[in-house]
């Protein structure tokens, strides 16, 4: 971490921040502060450069044209990519986890190149667009209690042998194939589909991003009863039978 400051940078609000996925980036900055941590914020629209000295970087979803317009700034940017290099935490929603992948079909139909940060390729799927609450349990090897988020997305993606599944659904779609996971992440690159968003329905996500960052096994607990109460109402929702 730089200078003792973590450095959060939201990638791209004005193109992928569907579904409120900024509450990722407040849940990270809230959770960093009530560790008495200074947290330095960046919003980088697509006009500007993304800065490559981050600590932990969000990218939110999107439609399927902002999706192409985002895919491409980043490409000719590079910065997402060198701070990866640098070894920045990096975490991904729905378009924006497409983006990271090899690559996607985009809005035009065309295979559209990603990022290639993270070892999934997506494409459209055939079927019924996944849309609904899920339910899943996280790679226990992440340690973080079960997964509650809200999908909405046509694109399927499958997980090549350098990442692995963030979690099995128990009720929902996730990565659509038919396979059971949702997401999919490496040491540093996470990508999911849940919106809700993900990090206020998950804060033990926020905490696990902050704890990468600065490189520690814990963080001094907080108030969790807010939190508790989201996640007991939208897990007995997606409990609830359609
Ligand atoms: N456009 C992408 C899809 O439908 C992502 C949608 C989203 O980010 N909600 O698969």
């Amino acid at each position: 971490m730089s200078e003792s400051v973590l450095r959060l940078v939201w990638v791209y609000p004005d193109l992928l921040s569907t579904y409120g996925d900024q509450g990722n980036v407040l849940v990270v900055e809230r959770r960093a502060r009530q560790r008495g941590l200074n947290v330095a914020r960046v919003d980088v629209r697509s006009d500007q450069q993304i800065p490559t000295s981050g600590d932990i970087y969000l990218v939110g979803g999107g439609e399927d044209r902002p999706q192409r317009l985002a895919a491409e700034r980043l490409r000719r940017d590079g910065g997402l990519s060198r701070a990866a290099g640098n070894g920045a935490i990096i975490f991904s929603v729905c378009a924006g986890y497409q983006i990271l992948g090899h690559e996607f079909v985009n809005d035009l139909g065309r295979r559209e190149p990603g990022l290639g940060l993270l070892d999934v390729v997506s494409e459209r799927g055939t079927g019924e667009r996944c849309v609904g609450d899920v339910l899943a349990d996280i790679d226990p090897r992440l340690g973080l209690p079960e997964l509650t988020g809200f999908e909405n997305h046509q694109g399927v993606t499958r997980i090549g042998p350098s990442a692995k599944p963030f979690a099995r659904v128990r009720i929902g779609k996730g990565n659509g194939t038919g396979d059971g996971t949702e997401g999919a992440y490496n040491e540093t690159v996470f990508g999911t589909y849940m919106h809700g968003p993900v990090m206020a329905r998950n804060p033990a996500i926020a905490d696990l991003l902050i704890k990468l960052a600065l490189d520690v096994n814990a963080l001094p607990p907080v108030e969790e009863t807010w939190y508790e109460a989201l996640r007991a109402e939208r897990i007995a929702a997606a409990e609830r039978p359609a």
